[in-house]
């Protein structure tokens, strides 16, 4: 029993699970604020110390890419130093064990990778893999170094380098979108992590398996856009909660 946790809520969970076809995770940046990385959108957060259209746009990255390149290192850094937490484990638990198939997820840290998940759909990109944006030459990120001239540039072209993430203003990928879309059609369950369900069009996800007749278990820190269909509605922190479904599933 964690404090404050409703653990019939927990054991409904834990059913949901057991009783799924197919079931995945879609998560988003309140999975990994109990790793030291605040939510961007939150109050604090680094949306509200900066200007995601003149750090994190593609217009910005086209026309000051010096200053997004700064914010990029200050955030790839801040990543870097970050560790999977006891929600990441959890879930790559759940993946290991064969109770999901797999996890959508907005974040762009590489988090769930590092908790042992290998199915891991990165539905805005990631800060780890880079490229030119002239030629498309794949860019080592060892060969980003601390005090380099920012932007940073392709040794082939000279063109500017950029991460393999999505940009405010950019369209999800489609291959991505794709395989996100493919493996949603396939799942009758869904488990969402930390994240309100605001933006599009991640945000379609859990209501397409709800309204094919599949079930939502909802984890979430304060009442989101879901939880009006969640089945399962459980508040708190994601590193408390899923350790203790995990622990009822075994
Ligand atoms: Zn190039």
């Amino acid at each position: 029993m964690i404090m404050g946790i409703d653990s019939s809520k927990i054991s409904k969970a834990a059913e949901l699970i057991a009783n799924a076809g197919c079931a995945i995770a879609l998560t988003g940046a309140g999975l990994s604020v109990g790793s030291g990385i605040p939510d961007f959108r939150s109050p604090g957060g680094l949306w509200s110390k900066y200007d995601p259209e003149k750090v994190a746009s593609i217009r910005a990255l086209k026309s000051d890419p010096a200053t997004v390149w700064q914010f990029l290192t200050e955030a790839a850094q801040m990543m870097r130093q970050a560790q999977p937490n006891d929600g990441h484990k959890a879930l790559a638990e759940l993946e290991k064990t064969g109770r999901i198939q797999g996890v959508i997820t907005q974040n762009i840290d590489g988090l769930h990778q590092r908790a042992g998940s290998s199915n891991v759909i990165e539905f805005h990109g990631n800060c780890s893999n880079f490229f030119c944006m002239e030629c498309f030459a794949p860019f080592a990120a060892d060969n980003i170094k601390a005090g380099c001239d920012l932007p940073v540039r392709c040794p082939e072209c000279s063109g500017i380098i950029r991460p393999d993430l999505v940009f405010f203003g950019e369209q999800i990928p489609s291959e991505i979108y794709r395989e996100a879309f493919a493996l949603t059609d396939q799942s009758d369950l869904i488990i969402v992590v930390g994240t309100s369900g605001e933006v599009v069009p991640a945000s379609l996800i859990a209501p397409r398996i709800k309204d094919a007749g599949g079930k939502i278990i909802e984890i979430n820190m304060a009442p989101s856009a879901y939880s009006a269909m969640s089945d399962v509605f459980i508040e708190g922190a994601a590193e408390q909660i899923l350790p203790a479904i995990v622990q009822n599933l075994i």
